[in-house]
């Protein structure tokens, strides 16, 4: 009897953490980072203590208590006698690796506590996407998926409180990349995997009785809001089971998922256990419409323009590549999105070369530091003459577009648009609280400096909305409810389960007497399939 037990994901958008046991055989499917649950007691400034290891997570029930699981160096003394008594506490063994199906943190984002011998089977593009990440961003040390900072008991002289303290040790995880043969990989792509101390060689896995994991697997690409997404097939005793992963049937890669839905479909599953983000939406906007619009709102624009798109969409950077070449402007991006590019250009050619592509510059950026780190350093020297700086900008404002996320706006002191400039938001509206909140702070910001917003949501009896005239400047990540619908009807399994929703009733509502069964998990319940 196969058992799936879900200990995140559940009534929540993301935090997915399903464990798949069949016998002795088990599997992790994502090991996300539950951002609803760590904003329940955390903020920017009030984090989970890095010395105390497990400790905190495990407390605040933003990790399942499953004593075996996690890496011994982040183990405080008399831990485990702690949680024995708690709900959902077990001892658990053998788990053979983390199916991970793209970077999100909220997928991926607490695989760093898992024991460093529990390997990630991903596709490549998502195994670099994530180093690409975790190299030039500041991740906490709960969210270093490629690899972390091994931790040690210590204390500071003079201090007696003892804690787990940060050595030099860097670990890499180990990756089994499911869609790339080693050997068809560049020497630099090699060497960009291997640059990080203490990193461990790549290694492909074959998916057909991998020795390390022991089932049959298949490794689907789907169409995600970051490159790399796949959704993955597990050949158990009771059937195939399919996980969904994050997908949608409305981007530059649709196809990728309707193959999906057609392979999944000829295994004749036992459970689909599917997405549910957008159920409630009825249509989705597709990129090319953001394309049109984009071009539409930054063709006659005179001043600044900046774009505001979620940061690792490197599909919607390319739609705004193209608004830039098609406008007689350059898309200055900023240093971290020009290593991504770099490094995602190691795998798909395709993808411009920033050297080559006229239409690109990258924006320097203010940074307080002497010396910067590597990836910063070398990025500077490859790509010197690209570089361009905020006084270039202000002299030549109606020539760029600046690619900024909310939490780069504070380069607007150094830039001094003029007013009228214009702000251009794709991304997704506010879905709680401090995200409203956020979204007040860049009304503000915008309101300061006199630009002028565009297809940015505004305050309406509390409510956030984007005005009537200015919609479809962004595509979501994630399949409207009919296309839902349609992903469970063309794969067709006896069971669905549905996970990473807020309206999980929708395919209850839905499939009532149809053949498809539907099975609501509870968190950290466990259904037999
Ligand atoms: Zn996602």
């Amino acid at each position: 009897m196969v058992q799936l037990t879900f200990y995140g994901g559940i009534n929540e958008i993301g935090g997915n953490k399903i464990l798949l046991e069949d016998g002795e055989r088990r599997l992790l499917l994502d090991f996300g980072f539950p951002y609803k649950r760590h904003k329940l007691f955390y903020e920017e400034y009030l984090k989970p203590r890095p010395g105390a290891g497990l400790l905190d997570p495990l407390a605040m029930g933003l990790l399942p208590p499953l004593e075996g699981l996690y890496r011994d160096d982040l183990m405080t003394p008399g831990l485990w006698h702690e949680f024995r008594q708690t709900k959902h506490y077990r001892k658990l063994d053998g788990v053979g690796g983390v199916l991970l199906t793209h970077a999100h943190l909220d997928h991926s984002g607490h695989i760093a506590f898992l024991r460093d011998d529990i390997p990630v089977y991903s596709t490549a593009t998502t195994a670099f996407i994530a180093k690409a990440v975790q190299d030039s961003g500041k991740a906490d040390f709960d969210q270093q998926v490629c690899y972390f900072d091994h931790k040690q008991p210590g204390r500071p002289s003079g201090w007696k409180q003892e804690a787990l303290l940060t050595t030099d040790k860097k670990q890499q995880r180990q990756f089994c990349l499911a869609d790339a043969e080693l050997k068809a990989l560049s020497e630099d792509a090699v060497k960009f995997w291997l640059k990080s101390p203490g990193q461990k060689p790549l290694i492909s896995c074959s998916l057909t009785g991998h020795s390390g994991c022991s089932f049959n697997l298949r490794c689907f690409p789907v169409d995600h809001s970051i490159p790399g997404a796949c959704a993955w097939g597990i050949e158990t005793s009771s059937g195939w089971i399919i996980y969904s992963g994050d997908l949608r049937l409305h981007g530059k890669r649709e196809e990728s998922t309707r193959k999906f839905i057609e392979e999944a479909g000829k295994l004749r599953p036992r459970a689909l256990i599917l997405e549910g983000t957008n159920v409630t939406r009825e249509t989705n906007v597709a990129e090319r419409e953001v394309y049109d619009n984009g071009f539409k709102a930054i063709k006659g624009a005179t001043g600044m323009v900046i774009a505001d798109f979620p940061p690792r969409d490197v599909g919607r950077l390319l739609t705004f590549l193209q608004v830039a070449r098609d406008t007689g402007r350059k898309l200055a991006i900023l240093p971290r999105d020009a290593y991504l590019l770099k490094t995602m250009r190691l795998l798909e050619p395709e993808i411009p070369d920033i050297a080559q592509e006229a239409s690109i510059v990258i924006y320097q950026d203010t940074i307080a530091s002497k010396s910067p780190n590597q990836w910063l350093q070398n990025l500077c020297k490859e790509y010197g003459s690209k570089m361009v700086l905020a006084e270039d900008v202000r002299s030549a404002e109606d020539k760029f577009i600046l690619c900024f996320s909310f939490f780069d706006i504070n380069e607007l002191p150094s830039l001094r648009p003029k007013p009228g400039s214009l702000y251009v938001f794709s991304s997704s509206e506010p879905h709680d609280e401090e995200q409203k909140i956020d979204f007040g702070r860049l009304h503000s910001w915008l309101r300061h400096f006199g630009l002028r917003g565009f297809g940015l949501p505004v305050e309406k009896n509390g409510d956030w909305e984007i005005p009537e005239a200015e919609r479809g400047l962004h595509a979501s990540g994630h399949a409207c409810g009919p296309d839902l619908l349609d992903v469970a009807r063309g794969i067709k399994p006896k069971v669905l389960i549905p996970v990473h929703s807020e309206h999980p009733d929708f395919y209850a509502d839905n499939f009532r007497g149809s053949g498809i069964d539907i099975v609501l998990p509870a968190v950290g319940g466990t259904i037999e399939a």
